[in-house]
This record gives structure tokens, C-alpha cells and sequence, in this order.
């Protein structure tokens, strides 16, 4: 494994984050979670990113049980809050009170004293930004979080969260947008601006939603147990099955064997190129997709294969 530090902050992290949304309390069963875990920290991974509304809290409560006898401090764990965990008018949001109560329900399922990073899962427009940053420095203070993220935040809402955060001293220190060869969103201004204010991507679904790994072919049906057979993973890697996005996808596998990688590795070890990405967050439903996909770190893409990749995976 490889570690980079989280933004320009002094914590350093793995360059290959383990994530657990869709699979633990939902598509994959408790044991295959564990091992999923165990695979990730043999390979030399430190840092797990959750939620709070994973599988409803079950994604925090097996990660934290699949977590519990290591060392709390050979490790970074992540979580989330903002999406509504209830049908309460206040079970949702960045408002105070949502956030004040959402870190002691997460730190409980976690079966953990603090998280690493706690990050806003998304904008809260109907909650001043202010509010929000206040109570993001009640919990950096009461020392339940260390550092604070963001996730999907525009470049504008980043510089104004950061700006309240210099304020109020306290470290808001990462983004967690969407990013991989087929979706570079991120590119255009969140990236120059978080150079500019030493925040890092920690950048989620780096291989597509397991569509940059070439198992979806165009025209066939897709593989059984993949997530796209999942009842709740197929409406979200939906957006990537068309069969011209597939049929680009296998074009890229030749320039993986040139380079001795596989496909999944070489999405991985591309999002790793940008200098502002502090890490690439993987998803598995099996401990040898883990395995496969941890070799990514430290590998590096020479910019004639770098750009034969974005020459044919213009994005979708
Ligand atoms: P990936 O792009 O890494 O996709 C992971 C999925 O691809 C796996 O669950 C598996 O699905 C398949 N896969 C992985 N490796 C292989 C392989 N080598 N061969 C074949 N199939 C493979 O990322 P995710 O979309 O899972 O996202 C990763 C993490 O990012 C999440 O767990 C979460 O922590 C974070 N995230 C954050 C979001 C946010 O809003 N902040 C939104 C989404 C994710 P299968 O075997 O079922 O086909």
C-alpha cells in the first residue's frame, strides 16, 4: 500500500480506501463483509469511509463489528451524515440538531470514541452554512471527530464552508465527489479550487460501479451476484449499462495488459494520477476484488497511456 496525506492536513491516510455503501448490511452477507474488511487491512488499508444512512445504520454497525479488535489508532475511519435516517421533519439535514445527535447514534453503531473525518454527505441549502460549520466545531472540539469533510460540494459552497471554517479553526480538510476515466465532473472546478485551499478528493466509485472492470459487455446480460442484479445497486449503476459506454470500456482492456494491469486496477490507479485526489475509494463485494484492486496504489500511468485512456473514454 501507499499513503498520501488527506488534503494538506498532517493525517495521512491509504491511498486505496475501503467503502462499504450498497454491500455491508445489505447485498452481502455479514461473513463476506468481514472478510472483505480483513482482505482490505492485509493489503494495507487504514481507512474505511461509512454512512449513516448505509442499509439504514446496518453499514456502520458491521464495519465497527468487523473493526473492533484492531488498534483504533492504526486506522482512519469515515462517516457521514446529511441523507434523512427517519421520517422525522428533523431526522434529515446539516441542521445543529441533526448533526449533534447523528455523531453519537454513528459513534455507537461504530462501537467507536471519535471517527477521523466527518464528512457533510451533501450541501444542506435550508440550513445556514453557518449553523452547520458551528456545529461541525462543537464536534471537532468535543473530540468525537478529528477533521472535518464534505461530499459533493460545488466549488462555490467548498470556498464559503472553508472560509467559516478558518474562522471558527476548524480543519475542514476533504471532498468526496464522484470521479473515475467516465465521469470527470470534478475536473472543471472543484479541483482548482480545492488546489488552492489544500482540500482533497477522496473520490468515490473510481471504477464505474464495476462497469471499468469490462464484466458488462454490451449486448449481454449482466453477470450474476454483480451489482447490477442487485435490487438497489442495478438503479444506480444503471446510468453507465448502454452498450456504447460498454463497448468503449472494452477498448481500454488491451492498454491494460500493456501495462501488466487489469481493468479494474487501471481505473484506479488513474484517478490516483490527479494530484489533488488523496484517495480512490473502492467498493467490494468480495475479498478478491479487493485484493485486485489495492495493487492500483503506487502504480504509476505514463501520459501516452493516460491519454490514449481519455481519448477513448471521453466522458459519458
Ligand atoms: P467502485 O467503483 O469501486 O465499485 C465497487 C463495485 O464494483 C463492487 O462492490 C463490485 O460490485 C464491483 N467490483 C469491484 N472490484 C471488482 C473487480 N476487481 N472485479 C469485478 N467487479 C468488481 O465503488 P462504489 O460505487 O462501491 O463506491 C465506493 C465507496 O465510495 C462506497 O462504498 C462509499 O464509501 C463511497 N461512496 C460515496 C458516495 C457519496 O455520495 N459520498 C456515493 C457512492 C459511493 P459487484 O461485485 O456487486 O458487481
Amino acid at each position: 500500500m501507499h499513503y498520501r496525506h488527506l488534503g494538506s492536513s498532517g493525517m495521512v491516510i491509504s491511498e486505496i480506501v475501503y467503502g462499504n455503501w450498497i454491500t455491508h448490511g445489505s447485498q452481502v452477507e455479514e461473513n463476506a463483509a468481514v472478510a472483505c474488511v480483513r482482505a482490505a487491512l492485509n493489503n494495507g488499508i487504514t481507512s474505511f469511509d461509512t454512512a449513516d444512512v448505509y442499509a439504514g445504520g446496518r453499514a456502520e454497525e458491521v464495519l465497527g463489528r468487523a473493526l473492533k479488535s484492531e488498534r483504533r489508532e492504526g486506522m482512519e475511519i469515515f462517516t457521514k451524515v446529511y441523507h434523512p435516517m427517519g421520517d422525522g421533519k428533523n431526522d434529515r439535514g446539516l441542521s445543529r440538531k441533526h448533526i449533534m445527535e447523528s455523531i453519537d447514534n454513528s459513534l455507537r453503531r461504530l462501537q467507536t470514541d471519535y471517527v477521523d473525518l466527518y464528512q457533510a454527505h451533501r450541501y444542506d441549502p435550508e440550513t445556514p452554512l453557518e449553523e452547520t460549520m458551528e456545529a461541525f466545531a462543537d464536534v471537532v472540539r468535543s473530540g468525537k471527530a478529528h477533521y472535518i469533510g464534505v461530499s459533493e460540494w460545488t466549488a462555490e459552497q467548498i470556498r464559503a464552508g472553508h472560509a467559516l471554517a478558518r474562522e471558527l479553526r476548524i480543519p475542514l480538510v476533504s471532498n468526496q465527489p464522484q470521479y473515475s476515466a467516465l465521469w470527470r465532473v470534478i475536473e472543471g472546478e472543484v479541483v482548482p479550487a480545492s488546489r488552492e485551499l489544500g482540500i482533497g478528493q477522496i473520490v468515490f466509485s473510481p471504477i464505474a460501479q464495476g462497469v471499468l472492470t469490462g464484466k458488462y459487455r454490451p449486448g449481454a446480460e449482466p453477470p450474476a451476484g454483480s451489482r447490477a442484479t442487485d435490487e438497489r445497486g442495478s438503479t444506480f449503476v444503471a446510468r453507465y449499462l448502454r452498450d456504447e459506454v460498454l463497448e468503449r470500456v472494452q477498448q481500454i482492456k488491451p492498454l491494460a495488459e500493456e501495462a501488466g494491469l487489469t481493468l479494474a486496477q487501471l481505473a484506479v490507479a488513474w484517478v490516483l494520477q490527479n494530484d489533488n485526489v488523496s484517495a480512490a475509494i473502492i467498493g467490494a463485494s468480495r475479498p478478491e476484488q479487493v485484493s485486485e484492486n489495492a495493487v492500483a496504489a503506487g502504480v504509476e500511468l505514463d501520459e501516452e497511456l493516460v491519454a490514449k485512456i481519455n481519448d477513448v473514454l471521453a466522458p459519458v
